[in-house]
Formats: structure tokens, sequence, C-alpha cells
């Protein structure tokens, strides 16, 4: 099947992919669309979270391990290609390992740009997705994917840069992935409705991080039909899943329903489009 079409996206962690744009990802396999994930950390600092991990023994490997969830993962969303930057986990922000020397937050910049430049003049994408400036909720290395991302992009058209990292490629698209407000109220009603707890505990939405406002999103992308692979690429993050996360608890048949549109913004385009857009290939088909 081949459309033309392709699609990068920079994620600082395994599972983010799945989180963001899962479905998306799985509806453009369907599409033909060629996909690209590169994943930037091997994620070594994140909880353990499944119930028959025991911290002790996981932690040592436990960037090897996530390699391998997401392989499994980005083999059920049918993306194309997978590739590891292979930096070290940086943790949460304000945490003493954001400043230890291998980093992903202390990576020298123009050196995740050269590799970021090489990936895409190799894979001649048409649309990038990454996270806001913001890295979507403050992680150290989500605020390091963007901006890793958004110079490589400027430098990837540019002949005199990077001139060892392949032939110039201009992006047509740049994506940021967003959750809107009115998605997580509608979570948080439908729990209380349903007479469960609320999903996100306490903390009332608007005071959550990583919340954007409705008017931020340009392009909802109904993807319903990748929901089911979603799911079965969360479950593939083994390590970074209990049974009772909402995600996984909620019934497939509700995820699908009423939580498999996914959301973005549009940071800017080089083609012509109309906000809003239910397509991240809008004017570029
Ligand atoms: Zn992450």
């Amino acid at each position: 099947m081949g459309t033309g079409l392709r699609l990068l996206t920079v994620h600082a962690h395994a599972d983010d992919e799945t989180l963001t744009m899962g479905a998306t990802l799985a509806l453009l396999a369907d599409q033909g669309v060629a996909t690209c994930l590169v994943t930037c950390t091997d994620g070594e600092l994140a909880t353990v979270y499944a119930a028959d991990m025991v911290e002790e023994e996981v932690r040592p490997r436990l960037g090897e391990i996530r390699r391998d969830e997401l392989r499994a993962a980005a083999t059920a969303l049918g993306v194309t290609e997978l590739h590891f930057l292979g930096y070290h986990d940086s943790g949460m922000a304000g945490a003493d390992t954001n400043q230890a020397p291998h980093a992903f937050w202390r990576a020298d910049l123009e050196e995740v740009t050269g590799r970021l430049v090489e990936r895409i003049r190799a894979f001649r994408p048409q649309v990038v997705v990454t996270y806001d400036a913001y890295g979507g909720y403050g992680h150290p290395d989500h605020i390091q994917a963007h901006r890793g991302t958004v110079l490589a992009i400027e430098a990837a058209a540019r002949p005199g840069m990077f001139a060892q990292a392949g032939e110039p490629w201009r992006v047509s698209k740049l994506y940021y992935t967003a959750f809107p407000l009115s998605l997580i109220r509608k979570a948080v009603a439908m729990a209380e409705a349903a007479g469960l707890p609320p999903p996100f505990g306490e903390q009332a939405p608007e005071e959550m991080e990583g919340i954007v406002p409705d008017e931020v999103v340009t392009t909802r992308v109904e993807a319903r039909a990748g929901s089911a692979r979603r799911r079965q690429a969360l479950l593939a993050h083994h390590s970074q899943i209990a049974m009772d996360f909402p995600l996984v608890a909620m019934p497939e048949e509700v995820m699908a329903e009423h939580f498999s549109t996914d959301h973005y913004e549009l940071a800017w385009s080089r083609v012509p489009t109309t906000i809003p857009e239910a397509d991240l290939f809008a004017g570029v088909r």
C-alpha cells in the first residue's frame, strides 16, 4: 500500500506513544501511512507497576525490559520503523537524577538535534508529532524531546546544516499531542455517574498537569478503529501497568466509544489547511 504518506513521531519514553496517540498510529497503519517512532530514552527510572514484578530484580534491567515492551507495543500499533536514541531517563522534574551526567536533560542539544536530523532525512516524513514546549506535563525528557525535534525539523531542511546527516528534507506539518480539559471532565463525569472513584484522583481537572484548554486543539482524529490495538499496546508496556489503572480497567467498548479520539495542536503548516481538522495529513494527501 504505497500511499507515500509518512509520519514521524518523537517521544521521550516507552509508552508515551501509546498513551498520547496509540489509536492514531494504528489507524494510520490501516490507511497505508508509514510511521516512524523515535524514542529518546530507555525509561529506566520509571515506576514499576506490574504486580508480578519485583522492584529489586527488575530495576537493574528496566531499560532493557522497556525496550522489549516498546517493540511489542510498536508491533501492535503497526509502526513501520522504531528507533531508540538510547539516552538515559532524567526522572521527574526537580529530581536529582535530572543532573546525572548521562541524563537526556543534560544531553548536548546539538548532538540530539543532529541525530533527529538524520532520522528525519532518512524517513522523509510530511508530518511530525511531538510534545508542546512544556513537554505536555513538564517532564524534563519530554521538554528535551520537544526542543530537539523543533530544531531538527528546521535544520533538516537546510543543506548547510548537519551536511553528513543525509539529503535535506522539508517537513510539511508539525503537531503537538494534547489532552483537552473537556476530555478529562468527561472521564470524571462518567466515573461519577457509574459510582466509581475519580479516575485521576481528587484533583480538579482544571488543576491537573498536562491538560490544555480546548481552544488549543486544532485537530481531532477519530481513531475508533485503532482503539483495540491501543489497548494491546498498552498491555505490552507490562512493567508500567497496574490492572486498576483507569485506562486498563475501563472496558474496551467504553474506551472505543468515548475515548478513541486523539487530540492535537497544529504548531504550523507549510501546506494549506482549514482548522478544525480531522486528519493529520489534511492538505498533504
Ligand atoms: Zn514520558
